[in-house]
């Protein structure tokens, strides 16, 4: 499988669709979240995506569709921050080398 099949199909295989889905995102409250379970429900998460078999397809549609909260494709929200900005700096590379 390779990361430009279409989100329906790589997300049959996503290890996280049995798991506890308040792992994934951050609960829905107006108080947040402390630092420290967000960091230990973080982890949690990141252990299920371990052993996902569909995480570059994951990582690489959260970083297409600027998903910017969750774990996604084993990352914590700072991680795929890193990564999204990432990936902009080297798509403003190719612009730049293309023109
Ligand atoms: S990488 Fe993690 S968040 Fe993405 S589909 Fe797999 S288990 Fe779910």
């Amino acid at each position: 499988m390779d990361a430009t099949e279409t989100p329906a199909n790589w997300r049959t295989l996503a290890a996280c669709a049995t798991a506890d889905p308040g792992l994934f995102a951050a609960p829905d409250s107006d108080e947040g979240e402390g630092l420290f379970a967000k960091s230990r429900r973080e982890k949690r998460a990141v252990a299920v995506c371990r052993f996902c078999s569909v995480r570059e397809q994951c990582a690489a549609f959260a970083v297409a569709n600027d998903e910017k909260w969750g774990v996604w494709g084993g990352m914590t929200e700072w991680q795929l921050a890193i990564r999204r900005g990432q990936a902009r700096r080297a798509a403003n590379a190719e612009r730049e080398l293309a023109s």
